[in-house]
């Protein structure tokens, strides 16, 4: 094996094993549960689960999908949180190599992962995630080739304004907030790990998913008009394709709007 490869391969056996730590993450996070002290339990039963059964992937498909104690299903979400994390990690060393830039590609997708599982269950974008983001983006910002300080300085800034002014708009003409200021956080934080240019790109793909998946709700009578959506939800794929296509969508959308200038960081 090559030496690309077999790195390649670490990089992915290291996204499936910080994944299975996501998904600890995304169960205690909003219920205030410690993240590193108990062991995992069965949330149906309690029963402690065996190490080899933590195993990411290969625990789920050992045990079939269910709990060895009570036989509950195991949620679809476990190994998938997994595989999307391996692939995250996999993706981040294959498009910037072994350099800061992987590194911070892997935690942003990992982040960005916890955010959109919570945000779909809970409608809570947790501080915990989105503020220590937002000041490591701003403290490494210098370093990183797709970013530096006054491109996420100002992506922090535009993240937060936009979002605020999208859902005093909203206030204005529904009576009710568009936007919790959980999202405004998470759009800062994007802006402070990506740069600027990437909250326009970010923004537009979320509202272009949210509006998307709005009609077809509507539509199929899954959803009413009061139907509050999990936007942070839509923000999380947004964002991932920001940082690993974010110069190609901005040359799309440059093309409709010549206003934004990518050259300018
Ligand atoms: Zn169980």
């Amino acid at each position: 094996m090559t030496a690309h490869g077999f790195l390649l391969l670490y990089a992915t056996l290291l996204g499936l094993l910080v994944g299975s730590y996501l998904n600890v993450l995304i169960y205690r996070l909003p219920r205030g549960i410690s993240t590193v002290l108990p062991a995992s339990r069965c949330p149906h039963c309690r029963a402690r689960i065996r190490p080899w059964h933590n195993v990411p992937l290969a625990g789920y498909l050992i045990l079939g999908g269910r709990c060895r104690s009570c036989h509950a299903p195991i949620h679809w979400r476990y190994p998938l949180v997994e595989a999307l994390s391996g692939g995250a990690f996999a993706a981040s060393f294959a498009a910037f190599g072994a350099s800061l830039e992987a590194a911070v590609a892997a935690a942003f997708c990992a982040a960005m992962i916890v955010l959109a599982a919570i945000d779909l269950e809970h409608h809570r974008l947790p501080d915990r995630i989105t503020l220590p983001g937002l000041v490591l983006g701003l403290a490494l910002s210098p370093w990183l080739a797709w970013s530096g300080f006054r491109a996420a300085v100002l992506g922090a800034a535009l993240g937060a304004a936009l979002l605020s002014a999208a859902s005093a708009l909203w206030f204005l003409l529904r009576g009710v907030p568009g936007v919790g200021l959980g999202d405004v956080k998470m759009l800062a934080m994007v802006g402070a790990v990506l740069g600027w240019p990437e909250v326009v790109v970010t923004l537009a793909g979320a509202s272009a998913l949210g509006a998307l998946v709005g009609l077809a709700g509507l539509l199929l009578g899954r959803l009413g008009m009061q139907s509050r959506l999990p936007f942070g939800a839509f923000m999380a794929p947004a964002a991932i394709a920001a940082l690993f296509f974010g110069p190609q969508l901005l040359a799309a959308y440059g093309a409709l709007a010549p206003a934004i200038d990518p050259g300018f960081r």
